[in-house]
Formats: structure tokens, C-alpha cells, sequence
């Protein structure tokens, strides 16, 4: 499936959630979410009756826009999820945190997730000193992630730096500002992660 170039601030009015797909504007009273708080297109305002089916839909595709995720991928951390112990809804929302576009965005380095996979793609961050440049790479506990010295002069990384430097950070992330550096403390817990979605209604979908 192809990745969605359309209007972004459609995807959360059709979730009825911020999704934080835009950045800056995400926090701000020109967020779409804030300004029509109904389903976009002609029938958005009118009155719906969801199956259960649809509701489980809902449920996975809320999680798999807000982290950018293509359907194929998602599939793929849903039985990586499933082997892990524990419950596996939890275990795909903590594998999905783990995904270095993510940690990047958690760490204030990128106002999206998606202005974090370009900044990913384009070389700008290490783990543990050697550069990695997959968006999808999965980080682990006494990771150490960092912005790659060359890039510390960067207008861009500047920039970014400066606009998010008051978003709070994450208790599973241990940012050092100055050094520009921050290590993975631990694996997220279900109640680390903001998304307000029912993991287990994912899980219900997936097994049928
Ligand atoms: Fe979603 Fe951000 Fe658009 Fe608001 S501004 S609707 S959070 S993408």
C-alpha cells in the first residue's frame, strides 16, 4: 500500500484525535481537530452506526497513522508483538515507541514523526556512535542516541532544536541537552505512551 500524500489534518479529524502529524501547528488553535471537531468529507457531521468490526478497523488504523506506519510493517510488529511475553497489544505499542523516527520525535529532535524519518533518512543521528539512517530501526534499553557531530551545526537541526526545546520528555528516555545525546532507559509501559487508542481491540482484529 502506498504511503498517504494527501491532507494530513483529515487523518485526525477521522480518528477524532490529535494525531500530530503537522508539528508546531499540532499545539496550536489552528489544528484542525481543534478547529472542526467532526469526520471530514459530506457525511462527517452526520450520524454513525460502527460494527464491531469497524470499531477494532478504527482502532488500527488510529495507531498505525500516528506513528506512520505502512500496512505491511504494521502487520510485521503485531507478530514480532505476538512472541514477545506479556500482553500483546502492549508489546506492539512499545515496538512501535522503540522505532528510532519515533525516539527521535519523543526526544524533541523533529517537530513530527515525519520531519523525524527525513532527518533519520538524511543521516543526522547515531546509535551508539555508528550513524544509522533507518527510519525503522528499533532501539534498545542502553541505546545511546545521538545528533551526529556533523549536524550539530546545522541551521536545520538548529532550528528544530530551538522549537521544541519545552516539549516534556518521555520517563524511558534520559536526554542529555547539551550533549546532545539521550539513552534508552528502559522499554516503554503502556502507561508511557499518549495515544489514546484500545490496544486490544488490535489484537481482536488480528484474530480473527
Ligand atoms: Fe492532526 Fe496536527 Fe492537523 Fe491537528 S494540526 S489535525 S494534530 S495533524
Amino acid at each position: 500500500m502506498a504511503r498517504y500524500t494527501g491532507a494530513v489534518c483529515r487523518l485526525c479529524r477521522r480518528e477524532g484525535q490529535k494525531l500530530f502529524l503537522k508539528g508546531e501547528r499540532c499545539y496550536t488553535d489552528k489544528c484542525g481537530v481543534t478547529r472542526r471537531a467532526y469526520a471530514p468529507g459530506q457525511h462527517g457531521q452526520g450520524r454513525k452506526k460502527t460494527s464491531e468490526y469497524g470499531v477494532q478497523l478504527r482502532a488500527k488504523q488510529m495507531t498505525r497513522r500516528y506513528y506512520g506506519v505502512l500496512e505491511g510493517q504494521f502487520r510485521h510488529y503485531y507478530e514480532l508483538a505476538e512472541k514477545k511475553e506479556g500482553k500483546t497489544g502492549e508489546a506492539l505499542l512499545a515496538i512501535l515507541e522503540s522505532r528510532l523516527d519515533n525516539v527521535v520525535y519523543r526526544l524533541g529532535w523533529a517537530s513530527s514523526r515525519a520531519e523525524a524519518r527525513q532527518l533519520v533518512v538524511h543521516g543526522h543521528f547515531t546509535v551508539n556512535g555508528k550513524k544509522v539512517d533507518i527510519p525503522s530501526y528499533l532501539t534498545k534499553p542502553g541505546e545511546v542516541i545521538s545528533i551526529n557531530s556533523k549536524s550539530r551545526d546545522s541551521a536545520k537541526i538548529k532550528a528544530v532544536l530551538e522549537a521544541n526545546a519545552s516539549r516534556p520528555i518521555v520517563k524511558w528516555l534520559d536526554l542529555n541537552r547539551d550533549a546532545m545525546e539521550a539513552k534508552i532507559i528502559a522499554v516503554p509501559l503502556r502507561e508511557d505512551i499518549d495515544l489514546a487508542v484500545e490496544e486490544t481491540l488490535i489484537v481482536e482484529l488480528y484474530s480473527k
